[in-house]
């Protein structure tokens, strides 16, 4: 894509987040800056409102980020990621697929009218957008007969989030060639940097639905074919969920911007079981000791689903055997002892 591109773009997502007075100041600081350095990696105009949650206008407003591209410009808070490439199989190099397919979805949906926004690695602070889609394809080199699609909301999805969510799945579940690489979430997904706006300045709004894709191995043939054949299939499918999830979308409706809201919590005097499930039948994952510090990522019912630092995964804790605490442990940006995390 031409810079000249990028800058058209750039400036239609302005206009929709920010309003005309930004446009025109924007307009002329990129007609003094070509290289667009300074969009890409430094301080653009804040899109969200600090002051509660405004919602967006006029046409949707979609932006795509193919996974890995520009990684090597990512700031100093994500310098640890800066060699963070992609898979490569063979000749196959992810980064192209991602492109492929996020330039095929960029048209779709310039022809439907909508506003969007190419994404490098480094995203522009507090992005706000009615979706936010990384497109990625993962690779293994165990076993070469994995294959299939995984997609994930960020942590403590919004509902709009995991109604996002739900429609890119049901529109991936339709095809019929496809198949889902279930139980291949991982925790890096969930908490893929640039959802992470607790960690890191160049990360998404809070208020921006999310999703991370891994379309399907490059290191099987069937899914490697499709991955490097054909583009425009792969964006076909996440513009059928896209426009799905538009067409029940009240914008209006801002609490479902909202991430949920959970405490911190740490394992009560008897120490806790963490169990693969919501459910006394579940299997035991592992027994924490008392006092242990744990970040719930989900509810559901009597239960919260937490992320146990040291095991680097998640697990299910009943909230009567854990007790709410307001001293988190872990450092934060800025503080000592803080280290960035999360790919
Ligand atoms: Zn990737």
């Amino acid at each position: 894509m031409s810079a000249r591109r990028r800058v058209r773009i750039w400036l239609i997502a302005v206009a929709a987040g920010a309003g005309l007075i930004s446009v025109v100041a924007i307009g002329l600081w990129a007609l003094n800056e070509p290289q667009l350095a300074t969009v890409r990696t430094g301080q653009p105009p804040a899109l969200a409102v600090k002051a509660g949650i405004q919602p967006l206008h006029g046409p949707w407003v979609v932006a795509v980020q193919p996974g890995h591209w520009e990684i090597a410009q990512l700031p100093s808070e994500l310098a640890r990621l800066r060699d963070n490439t992609g898979a490569v199989y063979g000749s196959v190099r992810e980064v192209d697929i991602n492109k492929a397919v996020a330039n095929a979805l960029v048209m779709k949906m310039e022809a439907l009218g909508w506003t969007v926004m190419l994404v490098p690695a480094t995203v522009p602070p507090e992005l706000r957008a009615d979706a936010f889609v990384a497109i990625h394809a993962d690779s293994t080199d165990g076993d070469l007969a994995r294959r299939g699609w995984k997609l994930s909301s960020p942590w403590r999805a919004s509902p709009d989030s995991r109604a996002l969510a739900a429609s890119l799945r049901s529109a991936f579940s339709r095809e019929a060639n496809l198949v889902e690489d279930t139980d291949g979430i991982t925790v890096n997904m969930h908490g893929y940097f640039a959802f992470n706006n607790r960690r890191f300045v160049h990360a998404i709004s809070p208020y921006t639905p999310a999703v991370i894709i891994e379309l399907g191995f490059i290191s099987n043939s069937v899914d490697r074919a499709l991955l490097t054949r054909r583009p425009d299939f792969w964006a076909d499918i996440i513009l059928t969920g896209l426009e799905s999830y538009f067409a029940s979308l009240n914008r209006h409706d801002v609490a479902a911007l909202r991430p949920l809201e959970l405490p911190w919590v740490a394992a009560g005097a008897q120490g806790v079981a963490v169990r693969r499930a919501p459910s006394e039948d579940s299997a035991v994952l592992w027994t924490l000791g008392p006092g242990t510090v744990l970040l719930p990522v989900d509810v559901s019912g009597s239960w919260y689903e937490v992320f146990v630092r040291r095991r680097f995964a998640t697990g299910w804790v009943p909230k009567s055997e854990v007790f709410v605490t307001s001293d988190p442990h872990w450092p934060m940006p800025g503080e000592r002892g803080y280290a960035p995390a999360g790919r």
